[in-house]
């Protein structure tokens, strides 16, 4: 593990124009190709290491942590020549669990995002809290080497907050589910019951995927609830269950819910279940939803409700031809079995593709009708903040149609 290097002695570098502009904006990644050249010797940045950056004009720009190996080589943290110290994590910790203190006053949301990383200027620090669990995702190799001098001051607001367990969950590539170690407190339990606007819900802590849930549709999942009276409703890639909760919930009549990943489907029933509702009513597939949608076209199934929420189509900017492409025929499906007068929710949740580009995937062409309205465009909640002039960080939008 490398040590944080003390200030005095940050190695400087200077990035081309573009690059300082970015980053005075608020950008908070560095791409490699951006550094004009080294200073203070050595070209070669020591992953963990404390960075200046400087603008080819000679102006101090901010201060990073480096990444040896990750195209982004440095994600900034303070601007100018100010110091990455203790004092700055301890504070910025400090000030973004106060704003999620503000935000979940009403004590009816106990799972939600306490740390987004670079939205919190915490880059590649993710802390999604579920009741007394706190679960610690790291992104990149300059965050986990320094780890160790980041987990004393976030355990320590944590634990005043009344989390009891923080652990932290690593994707080992090639692994089936997420690695996990117990960093401080009691051993996290495998499975745990928390709330979202008062719903009840299941978290998978063991095998489920990222920190266990997606906590960033909560308003979403909401809307459905609301949307869903009276309604047969279908749930496309389900997860654990959250939209089909919800929409029960919500008065539908009838909730089907599919996803590949069958284990998903145990979780989601036992959150229905937890909310009062028999899963055997309902309808759970494992399957892929493609061919599912296929099939249920030819059968002549429809749906009063539909959501598609799947995973990121984008991770890359090269395939975001690719992916604008699949949202378009991944939605033509939807709108095929979605019945007269139905409602048709779109998410999405890959950063290379905006909320404009998205929507341009709901085009009448797209969906082979002009019955469809766009009525409501949300992005992400506010306990998952962004920063104005880093538009890859409002990755997530949800259009609803009718
Ligand atoms: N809507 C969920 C989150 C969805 S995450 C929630 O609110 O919590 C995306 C899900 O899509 C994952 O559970 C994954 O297993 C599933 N998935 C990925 N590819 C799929 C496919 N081709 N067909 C069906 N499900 C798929």
């Amino acid at each position: 593990m490398a040590r944080p290097v003390p200030a005095a002695a940050a190695k400087e570098i200077v990035v081309v124009r573009a690059a300082a502009e970015a980053v005075r904006r608020g950008h908070p990644w560095v791409w490699r190709e951006a550094i004009a050249r080294g200073r203070g010797g050595g070209d070669a940045l020591v992953t963990g290491s404390e960075v200046q950056v400087i603008g080819e004009d000679g102006s101090d720009v901010g201060r990073g942590v480096a990444d040896a190996s990750s195209p982004i080589a440095l994600r900034m943290w303070t601007a100018g020549r100010a110091p990455i110290d203790a004092s700055l994590v301890a504070g910025r910790i400090a000030s973004a669990l106060a704003l999620r203190a503000r935000l979940f006053a009403d004590g009816r949301t106990n799972a939600y995002r306490v740390l987004h990383g670079e939205g919190d200027r915490l880059p590649g620090y993710v802390v999604d809290r579920y009741g007394p669990v706190a679960v610690l995702r790291v992104d990149g190799d300059g965050a986990l080497a320094r780890m160790d001098a980041f987990v004393p001051p976030l355990w320590d607001a944590l634990k005043a907050a009344g989390v009891c367990t923080l652990v932290h969950r690593s994707s080992v590539k090639g692994a089936a589910t997420p690695e996990r170690a117990t960093l401080r407190g009691e051993p996290a339990p495998d499975a745990l019951d928390v709330r979202e606007h008062g719903m009840p819900f299941v978290v998978d802590l063991a095998r489920g995927q990222k920190t266990g849930a997606f906590l960033d549709q909560r308003e979403n999942r909401r809307r459905v609830g609301e949307l869903a009276r009276d309604r047969r409703v279908l749930n496309l890639f389900s997860y654990a269950g959250g939209f089909s909760v919800a929409a029960a919930l919500g008065g539908a009549r009838h909730v089907t819910s599919v996803d590949v990943a069958a284990n998903a489907h145990a979780t989601a029933q036992a959150s229905f279940r937890l909310a009062g509702i028999d899963p055997k009513q309902h309808a759970f597939a494992a399957a892929d939803a493609f061919a599912f949608l296929e099939r249920a076209k030819r059968e002549g199934q429809r749906w009063d409700l539909v959501v598609s929420d799947p995973p990121s189509f984008a991770p890359s900017e090269k395939a975001r031809a690719r992916a604008l492409a699949a949202y378009r025929t991944l939605h033509r499906a939807c709108v095929d079995v979605l019945a007269p007068g139905g409602i048709f929710c779109a998410a999405s949740c890959s950063s290379h593709v905006d909320a404009t580009a998205f929507v341009a995937t709901l085009d009448d062409a797209a969906l082979g009708t002009d019955r469809l309205r766009l009525l409501e465009l949300f992005g992400p909640p506010p306990d998952h903040p962004t920063i104005a002039g880093w538009p890859e960080g409002r990755y997530l939008k949800f259009a609803v149609l009718a």
